[in-house]
């Protein structure tokens, strides 16, 4: 019992450790792209993300960046494949203003997911 605990502990700051990567790299995309409103952020199962920033008509407002915790390059499947949807475990928006209205949000999430959005 000891020892699943104590796996079970590494695994929740391995969870950790990339939520603190994923914010590194939000914030640093919302830096280099003054237009945004929002970052896009669709969490891959394999651990790998891909990014854009979006301007407030819902359109790319940066490049879309694939990218891996502390990893020089993305993982094999996402090579492949280039981060299929089937593999999505979570998308959303983080919100850079505060001032865009439900209505707005919500016809960005659609812009940027498609319809297919579980939000
Ligand atoms: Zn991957």
């Amino acid at each position: 019992m000891k020892i699943k605990r104590k796996m079970k502990k590494k695994k929740i700051s391995k969870q950790l450790k990339i939520q603190k990567s994923e914010e590194a790299m939000i914030a640093g995309i919302i830096e280099g792209s003054p237009d945004a409103v929002g970052v896009a952020v669709v969490r891959l199962e394999c651990d790998c993300r891909k990014m854009a920033a979006i301007d407030q008509e819902g359109e790319p407002a940066s490049k879309l960046i694939i990218y891996r915790d502390s990893a020089e390059s993305i993982c094999d499947k996402c090579k492949k494949d280039d981060g299929a949807f089937s593999r999505v475990t979570e998308e959303f928006i983080h919100w850079v203003k505060n001032d865009i209205n439900e209505a707005d949000r919500k016809k960005i999430l659609v812009k940027v997911f498609g319809s297919h959005t579980t939000h």
